[in-house]
């Protein structure tokens, strides 16, 4: 499958986790709840250890997601992939 990659963005996702930027622990990592298209499923995908974006895979087809986060508010905690 030649799939690309998804490449979504997203704002201020970060702010509603109490989670202080670089001081993230693998326990506590944040993460969102997404859709994938492809194969009509959902998946947590966490957000990466420089607090810069949320990335993850399809669980079926292993499609990559990256949600750059940006900055604003928002409390949206469920995301769409297409
Ligand atoms: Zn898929």
């Amino acid at each position: 499958m030649d799939e690309p990659p998804y490449h979504l963005d997203i704002e201020g996702v970060e702010d509603d986790t109490g989670a202080a930027p670089g001081n993230v622990t693998l326990r506590g990592r944040p993460w969102i709840g997404i859709r994938f298209d492809c194969c009509e499923t959902y998946a947590r995908i966490y957000r990466n250890t420089s607090g810069t974006a949320y990335q993850g895979g399809c669980p079926r087809c292993q499609r990559q997601v990256t949600l750059k986060i940006g900055p604003g508010g928002t409390d949206s905690r469920f995301f769409s992939a297409s």
